[in-house]
């Protein structure tokens, strides 16, 4: 089973990740948490390269660096576990790639998508966790963790957009997203997601 959770800055994806996989390992199941960009040795030295050179990479560069540490992740750590039929949850998948890079960053959804898509031979979530969030609110939660100092309204725009993707990307796939109103409290929206998982695994 593969587990993906999405959503801007501050929207609690960590929180809620952490809380899926201690209930996931309370049911006996054996859970790889891990996350993009990152994941591997690698994949950790990627993020650093793709998170320093904000501001002056180009977005293509920028997307194919995102798009090499997700086929060196699918395919070293991902799907190794799945076949042996462990839960992966991961924290950012392709559908950031495709609200951040292919509609955000303006390179086309269907592009991003695509290039992904041939990075890890097609390897799509059963789950995809959206944990929906006004930019505004994400930001006064990061502010303590001192991510922006400023956001400017260019910013601003650029964090709306990532939202409104990521719903249009929900709504086209119903089946495959559960999306939560991420200003619910903390074990409400812990439970929504644990019913959600309980479904699947059956
Ligand atoms: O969620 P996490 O803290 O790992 O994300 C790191 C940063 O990279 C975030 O600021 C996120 O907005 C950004 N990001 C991005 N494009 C992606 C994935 C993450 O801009 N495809």
């Amino acid at each position: 089973l593969f587990i993906t959770f999405e959503g801007g800055d501050g929207s609690g994806k960590s929180t809620q990740s952490a809380l899926l996989v201690e209930w996931l390992e309370q049911q006996g199941r054996t859970v790889v948490t891990t996350r993009e960009p990152g994941g591997t040795e690698l994949g950790e030295e990627l993020r650093e390269i793709v998170l320093h050179s904000r501001g002056h990479i180009t977005p293509k560069s920028e997307a194919l660096i995102y798009a090499a540490d997700r086929a060196h992740h699918i395919a070293t750590k991902v799907r190794p576990a799945i076949d042996c039929g462990d839960i992966v949850v991961q924290d950012r998948y392709l559908d950031s790639s495709v609200a951040y890079q292919g509609v955000a960053r303006g390179l086309g959804a269907k592009e991003v998508r695509d290039v992904s898509l041939w990075a890890t031979d097609g390897l799509l979530p059963d789950l995809t966790i959206l944990l929906d969030l006004d930019e505004s609110v994400g930001r006064d939660r990061m502010s303590s963790r001192t991510k922006y100092d400023r956001l400017e309204a260019e910013e601003r725009e650029f964090h709306a957009t990532v939202r409104a993707a990521y719903l249009d990307l929900a709504a086209a796939e119903p089946g495959r997203f559960l999306v939560i109103d991420a200003t619910e409290e903390v074990p409400e929206i812990a439970a929504n997601i644990r019913d959600r998982v309980a479904a699947l695994l059956g």
